[in-house]
């Protein structure tokens, strides 16, 4: 993916290493080569995700054998690309972990750590320590947060509008304005729905995607939506024609399976002649038959189960009207078990008054090729947002933006402050750091210079992704903040310079903080390393390491500090 280059240029891709050749294992990059190494690798990085930035920024189409994803979201794009470098690694786990975090500014914190790391350079061939450097981006990003806060624009909770104005700009670029405004108002819908005691309440928001249908099918369903295709859940079809609608549903949880337990049975009966089938056959119809009598007794009119229920019962309890669904998840166990108030049991014996749970309603709903079983509690404390996409591919990619929506929100919600967008804040922070750094002593001072100049990487970015010319853009817009006017930023819209926040660009103040600590932080950790090693492997077949050091080419390597 990258080639850096050792000190006579020669390529030191590590197929065939250019290393220092310390013993037939061992090769090492000291110093300044192991510096470009690093240094280039993030550049490389950023260089795979830069033309994707902004609402005009371009999809990236992912081909792995055979499987295409078409996105421009940063974090999977990295994610997907299987990058082994080890210092590329380290941009890619800062993507992973600002997408983590808040879910958004993904590109812009690679971006900006790249330009900090190529920024880093000049003044490493200048004669700065790493060491002035690092402490320099450390004092410019806490200078820079902290300014971002002070300037921050606070969000009232219930202003709507600002909350699905912000949502929006997470995902403009993504799609057409109409699909961003609507699934905005979506986002803010159901995260609202789940809020309670000031808490963001995700976990009873939940999140499915079905290829078939459009964009413009999704909808906020109130109860849990299991999904009986994608998760592991089968109801398989039964003889009897069961009711698509149960009112006043009783609902049990089996942590087990429903079948014959052949240990159990081989001990009880052994079939060695004619007789001892037909005794085997009785003894199963008397074990199914229970299931389905203790299911009956306890008025239950859907069971879960963990694991499978045998064909048998499962057409004795379709017969007797359950619905059996089996090879329920965990996961999906528990929130049935917190909605409904059931008490998942081990087997159908256990079941009683207090482990059978109740719910308003329980429809069995077809989603294209599969089913979806939706339950209505009382309290209706579940939401669950069901995605359409025309082919597999959308329904992901639709589901991973809402995710970003919804983190992007919930980011928001926890500072109710935001920033306006399109460069207005990278312009800002790299002005006021400029003269913040004539008060800085020593050669951070032209670390704090450096860290500027990288910011305004984001609007020169989006400048160029609108078909602006960077240049002059750039500089246009040094002359209005130095006027005053902190909310200049590119409108991408009209291709012109003009006050974002009275156009209602917003981003969550902390999606923008969280970029610039996770920028600094990606770039420090690759300007510390002054070392690489990487030990050959004669022989196949090792396992992968983890860490810092990752398997490479057949190279194990460790980057040393
Ligand atoms: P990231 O992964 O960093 O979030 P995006 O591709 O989402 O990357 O681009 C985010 C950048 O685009 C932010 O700087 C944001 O302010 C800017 N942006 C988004 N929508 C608009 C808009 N309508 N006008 C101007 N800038 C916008
Ligand atoms: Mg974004």
């Amino acid at each position: 993916m990258c080639e850096p280059r050792n000190r006579t240029g020669e390529s030191m891709n590590h197929g065939q290493i250019g290393l220092t050749r310390l013993n037939g294992e061992l090769h090492r990059l000291r110093d300044r080569d192991a510096q470009e190494f690093t240094i280039d690798a993030g550049i490389a990085v950023a260089d795979l995700v830069r033309t994707t930035l902004g609402p005009n920024g371009l999809d990236k189409m992912l081909v792995d054998s055979g499987r295409i994803v078409v996105t421009n979201d940063g974090a999977s794009i990295l994610d997907r690309m299987g990058i082994d470098h080890p210092t590329a690694k380290v941009f890619v786990e800062t993507a992973a972990s600002q997408n983590a975090r808040v879910g958004d500014g993904t590109t812009t914190a690679v971006i900006v750590a790249a330009e900090l790391l190529r920024n880093a350079t000049g003044l490493l061939d200048r004669g700065i320590h790493p060491t002035a450097i690092t402490n320099g981006y450390q004092l410019a990003s806490k200078h820079a947060t902290a300014t971002l806060a002070a300037n921050a624009i606070e969000v009232d909770r219930d202003d709507t509008d600002t909350l699905e104005r912000t949502v929006q700009t997470a995902v403009t670029g993504k799609w057409d304005r109409d699909a961003a405004a609507r699934f905005a108002a979506l986002t803010v819908r159901a995260v609202r729905s789940v809020e309670g005691g000031g808490k963001a309440g995700l976990d009873r928001l939940t999140l499915k995607a079905f290829p078939g249908g459009s964009l413009a099918d999704a909808e906020l369903v109130e109860g849990l939506a299991i999904d009986l295709g994608s998760s592991s859940t089968t109801l398989v079809s039964p003889d009897a024609e069961l009711p698509t609608v149960f009112e006043d549903a009783r609902i049990a949880l089996i942590d087990d399976q429903l079948t014959i337990e052949t240990a159990d049975a081989v001990s009880r009966v052994s079939i060695d002649s004619p007789d001892d089938r037909t005794a085997f056959t009785e003894y199963e119809e008397s074990i199914y038959s229970e299931y389905v009598t203790d299911l009956v007794d306890a008025g239950v009119d859907v069971v879960f189960c963990q694991k499978s229920i045998d064909e048998p019962v499962r057409s004795l309890l379709a017969n007797a009207g359950i619905v059996p669904v089996e090879r329920t998840r965990q996961d999906e166990l528990h929130k049935l078990a917190r909605t409904t108030g059931a008490e998942p049991v081990q087997s159908t014996d256990e079941l009683g008054p207090r482990s059978v749970g109740r719910a308003t309603t329980v429809e069995r709903r077809p989603i294209n090729t599969t089913e979806l079983i939706v339950v209505r509690t009382p309290a209706a404390e579940h939401r669950s947002l069901i995605l359409r996409g025309g082919t597999v591919h959308v329904a992901e990619e639709t589901k991973r933006i809402v995710e970003t929506c919804i983190r992007s929100l919930v980011a928001l919600l926890e500072e109710s402050a935001v920033v306006p967008g399109g460069g207005a804040p990278e312009i800002e922070l790299a002005y006021r750091l400029r003269s913040y750094a004539d008060g800085v002593d020593g050669r951070e001072q032209f670390a704090v210079g450096a860290f500027a100049d990288a910011l305004e990487s984001v609007p020169r970015t989006l400048a160029s992704t609108a078909g602006m010319d960077p240049i002059d853009t750039i500089l246009a817009l040094r002359t209005e903040h130095d006027r005053g006017n902190q909310y200049d930023g590119i409108d991408v819209e009209s291709r012109r310079i003009g006050d974002l926040a009275e156009k209602r660009v917003f981003d969550p103040l902390r999606v923008r903080q969280r970029a610039l600590v996770n920028a600094t932080e990606a770039a420090n950790t690759l300007l510390r390393v002054d070392d690489v090693i990487a030990a050959s492997r004669s022989a196949e077949g090792h396992g992968h390491d983890h860490g810092t050091s990752s398997d490479s080419g057949g190279y194990p390597w460790a980057i040393g500090h």
